[in-house]
């Protein structure tokens, strides 16, 4: 498995590989993975190009009073479950490679960033939108693989991508959770005990929520779930069932509905979602 820290060779090596006739699988993250990043690699594997996975702690996306100090790290295991997993290339450059002092240019989606993260995360989807760019043009990826852990983020991405012509192929991969059905999250990390056994109640909820989730009773379970959290002691975010594809407000028509989550618990803010196609 080759590791490269720098853009530079990144983007050669990338060239040299699509001028090879290669197919390149890019999974873009943050590092300090765990088995959902794990099963993004395998779904890349089965794509049968060469994988690459970038690990970036992207500055860009964080707002200032959040948790980018302390996202945790450990280069060492990543590069074991890269490998493990039979990732090819590990992207892992420094900030400084991505951003060029004054960096000014930004990729902003302008409809389904507002709502959900975006309401108190402002910055939040320009920063991906824009470092997911970067990576499309550096790994020259012909596939990316995203998580359904971050609906949201998923969607803009395609939107993204079709908006702007990219000739990137988007997968998203379905959301994996611990075997307390807790969402697999880096974040999990920040989680005293106390506060990890209270976060069992957003999966809880949403689970519960899962089998009769429907237009006509998309506003009690949402009201159900935001009962459910607070009585463990989270401070809820949002709670919201919105249409799946659009993220605009379910109706009597909607297709497919995206109950989501985002919830404190204690310092450490969670998200989570199902999604229920019908
Ligand atoms: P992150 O490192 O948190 O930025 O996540 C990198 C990618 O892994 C994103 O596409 C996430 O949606 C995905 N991901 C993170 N956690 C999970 C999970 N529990 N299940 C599936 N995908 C995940």
């Amino acid at each position: 498995m080759e590791i490269i820290r720098t853009s530079s060779e990144m983007q050669k090596r990338a060239l040299e590989l699509r001028a090879a006739g290669k197919k390149i699988v890019l999974v873009p993250t943050m590092g300090f993975l765990h088995a959902g990043h794990a099963s993004l690699i395998d779904i890349a594997r089965r794509e049968g190009g060469v994988v690459a996975v970038s690990i970036f702690v992207n500055p860009t996306q964080f707002g200032p009073n959040e948790d980018l100090d302390k996202y945790p790290r450990d280069f060492k295991h990543d590069c074991e479950l890269c490998a493990e997993h039979g990732a090819d290339i590990v992207f892992a450059p420094e900030p400084a490679e991505i951003y060029s002092p004054g960096h000014s240019t930004w990729v902003v989606e302008e409809k389904l960033s507002k709502g959900l993260c975006g309401r108190t995360r402002p910055i939040h989807f320009r920063g991906v939108a824009t470092v997911v760019t970067k990576l499309f043009n550096l790994t020259q990826a012909t596939v990316a693989v995203f998580g359904r852990k971050d609906a949201q983020q998923a969607l803009i991405i395609k939107r993204m991508v079709r908006d702007l012509n990219m000739p990137v192929r988007i997968v998203v991969a379905p959301l994996v959770r611990d075997a307390d059905k807790v969402a697999l999250s880096s974040r999990n990390r920040y989680l005293s005990e106390s506060e990890r056994i209270a976060a069992r109640s957003i999966s809880r909820a949403l689970l519960a929520a899962e089998p009769t989730l429907r237009p006509e009773t998309a506003a009690d379970a949402v009201a159900t779930v935001r009962a459910a959290i607070e009585a463990a002691g989270g401070k809820i975010d949002y709670v919201e069932a919105l249409s799946a594809d659009t993220l605009d407000p379910v109706t009597a028509g909607s297709r497919s509905i995206l109950l989501a989550v985002a919830a404190w618990f204690g310092p450490t803010r969670l998200i989570d979602n199902v999604l229920v196609e019908f």
